[in-house]
């Protein structure tokens, strides 16, 4: 990773960027990819001779759609649906669904980019997709989000199936918008199809774990690199920035690998509790009561709440970013590194600007990318959709241990990777080079399709 695109790749950038305007983080995921694969086209001429990285660059096909809706006053509202079937060379699509007003076609091709790499580094038989709305579901009652999640699996449902395309949750989508979007699915093709999308409820075909997947793994991956520098999570001091389902369980997780975890955070501010966060608090305001997390302050002497805070200011050891895209600049990592910060792992997908990314690498702190550290949740959901296809269901300590090898095993192929191109402790590096290399191998043999 040194910022700069090897010359024979540069054109492949140049074209992405000029077809596709303005899809800002679209680029900058395709641009963070591209500079470190040029040791690999060294290495693989095939994958060059067989234009792997243009065709990989562009979606298998990108699905648009219109979503109308009426809210409980029967005002009617239009908002955009999307799919971006971006790779299946190791499997069908599999990618979450994002409910946010920020969304835009250049947001789902970033993530749908990403999903890709990430995919292919589980060892799984899963290929890269993603898909959301600009629809805000905040504030928003149950009978608003069923209606929405109906109009829209109307729509994409003639898109989906268990052995072509298998959504799952993210930002906005959880365990009641899967179970409407599933509900949907289902009355509309007439079959209980459990596999054709994952995070479901456990009565209903969903699998332990999966809940707490992303989370967890994002702090199995840290407790790994930690390990390579010989120390620990133990008595470390934590910040995680957000407080949704990735949050949430990398909270729970750190808390039992022996950090405190200090500080949260969600749109409207910051919650800083330096006598470590009360998870069951936490999870009462957030997933019960849906509430801001200044709710958590009120009702916590320990706790105070920053309204428009900036989490990164808070002094820790580790942190994990668990909110969204570039929620972390590069003066708050210079901030981080300040305040005695050992290592961050992305929990979000793409959390650090290229900028924070340079810096955590200038200081060589231990920097877990997210394709790397964030898989859990899609590792899990393949599982989910291996005990789907067999009919069977397995035990929370089973699913956590199978989680916990896969995570250690992604750690040990980038860190592998990294050294056997010659850029030893950087992931990113080991990251992109093992995912593409996978997803390449297996593009190279379906031929050219
Ligand atoms: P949730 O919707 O459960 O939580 C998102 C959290 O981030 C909320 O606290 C939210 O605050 C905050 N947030 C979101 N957008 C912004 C913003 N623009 N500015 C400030 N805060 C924001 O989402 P998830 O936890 O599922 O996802 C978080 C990240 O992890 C995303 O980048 C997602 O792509 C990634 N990820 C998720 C996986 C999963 O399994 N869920 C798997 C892999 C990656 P507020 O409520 O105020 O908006």
């Amino acid at each position: 990773m040194n910022g700069v695109i090897d010359d024979r790749l540069a054109s492949v950038f140049d074209d992405v960027v000029r077809r596709n305007p303005s899809e800002v983080e679209f680029h900058q995921a395709v641009r963070e990819v591209l500079e470190t694969l040029g040791p690999v086209i060294d290495r693989h001429p095939e994958f060059a001779e067989h234009e792997i990285i243009q065709r990989l660059c562009e979606p298998e096909r990108q699905i648009m759609f219109r979503v109308p809706w009426q809210d409980d006053a029967g005002d009617v509202h239009i908002n955009r649906g999307m799919r971006v079937q971006f790779n299946s060379a190791l499997g069908p699509y599999k990618g979450g669904l994002r409910f946010h007003p920020s969304v835009n076609l250049g947001i789902i091709k970033f993530l749908g980019f990403e999903q890709i790499f990430k995919n292919a580094l589980t060892g799984m038989p899963i290929g890269g997709g993603k898909g959301g709305s600009d629809f805000d579901p905040k504030g928003r009652s149950d009978a608003e989000i069923m209606r929405f999640c109906q109009s829209f699996m109307t729509e994409l449902a003639r898109s989906l199936g268990e052995y072509t395309d298998v959504p799952a949750g993210d930002i906005g989508v959880g365990g009641r918008e899967i179970g409407y979007l599933f509900g949907q699915y289902k009355r509309i093709t007439n079959r209980y199809e459990s596999g054709v999308i994952t995070g479901k409820g456990i009565d209903w075909g969903g699998a332990l774990v999966r809940t707490e997947a992303t989370g967890y793994g994002a702090a199995f991956f840290l407790q790994e690199m930690l390990a390579t520098r010989e120390t620990s999570l133990d008595g470390r001091t934590a910040v995680v920035s957000g407080s949704g389902n990735v949050a949430i369980y990398a909270v729970e997780k750190l808390q039992q690998l022996g950090a405190v975890v200090v500080a949260c955070s969600d749109s409207s501010g910051v919650v800083h509790d330096p006598a470590g966060l009360d998870l069951a608090l936490l999870k009462q305001v957030k997933e019960v009561e849906r509430a801001r997390v200044e709710a958590y302050a009120d009702r916590r002497a320990s706790a105070r709440f920053v309204p428009a805070g900036n989490v990164w200011e808070v002094p820790c050891h580790v942190a994990i970013p668990s909110a969204t895209q570039n929620e972390l600049t590069g003066a708050d990592a210079a901030t981080l590194l300040r305040n005695g910060c050992i290592a961050v792992v992305e929990g979000a997908n793409m959390p650090c600007t290229p900028e924070a990314v340079r810096i955590f690498a200038e200081a060589t702190i231990a920097f877990g990318p997210g394709k790397a550290a964030n898989a859990g949740g899609v590792a899990t959901s393949a599982l989910e959709m291996q005990q789907n296809a067999s009919r069977d269901s397995w035990t929370f300590a089973h699913t956590e241990a199978r989680l916990e090898e896969i995570m250690r095993n992604i750690h040990q192929l980038c860190h592998e990777t990294a050294d056997a191109y010659g850029a030893p402790n950087d992931l990113v590096t080991g990251a992109n080079i093992a995912g593409f290399h996978r997803v390449a191998q297996a593009m190279v043999a379906l031929g050219l399709i």
